[in-house]
């Protein structure tokens, strides 16, 4: 079976949302293999997000994604990446279709990034990636 790193946001921890996040994962029938709440520095955020890299929204969010503390967690089931991606629908939450957590949960807030409340990882090669970076012990 297959694994993914999923991160509830600054924003969805500051609201609040830790739980609906998780409710919404384990009600889909995805395990929480593990679970950390931590405040992380740009050293992580910075491999965690090597692909962004050099573009206009990549200062902003490593500023955002440490302004407070994150919940990562690793999922497991068949298809969790493809599964947890449908699930927190389009990176735009207000694009994001009603049912998906950014759809129901997040909104445009006039700021230089997307604060979308999750994250998931895309492939099993970034899930394996991610996985490595923030539970090192896992990997
Ligand atoms: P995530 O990887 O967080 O699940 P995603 O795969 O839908 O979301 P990516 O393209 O990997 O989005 O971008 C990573 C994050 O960078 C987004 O979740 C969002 O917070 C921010 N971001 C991406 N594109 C933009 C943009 N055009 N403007 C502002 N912020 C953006």
């Amino acid at each position: 079976t297959e694994r993914s790193l999923v991160l509830v946001k600054p924003d969805g921890v500051r609201r609040g949302l830790t739980g609906e996040v998780l409710h919404r994962i384990e009600g889909k029938g995805y395990e929480l293999v593990a679970l950390d709440r931590r405040t992380v520095g740009r050293d992580i955020l910075a491999e965690h997000y090597a692909e962004h890299e050099g573009k206009p929204f990549y200062e902003p969010l490593v500023e955002f994604m440490s302004s407070g503390p994150v919940v990562a967690v690793v999922i497991e089931g068949e298809r969790c990446i493809e599964g947890f991606r449908a699930l927190a629908g389009a990176t735009d939450p207000t694009a994001a279709l009603p049912g998906t957590i950014r759809g129901d949960l997040g909104r445009d807030w006039g700021l230089k990034v997307q604060q979308n409340l999750v994250h998931g990882s895309d492939s099993p090669e970034s899930a394996s990636r991610e996985i490595a970076i923030w539970f090192p012990h896992l990997a």
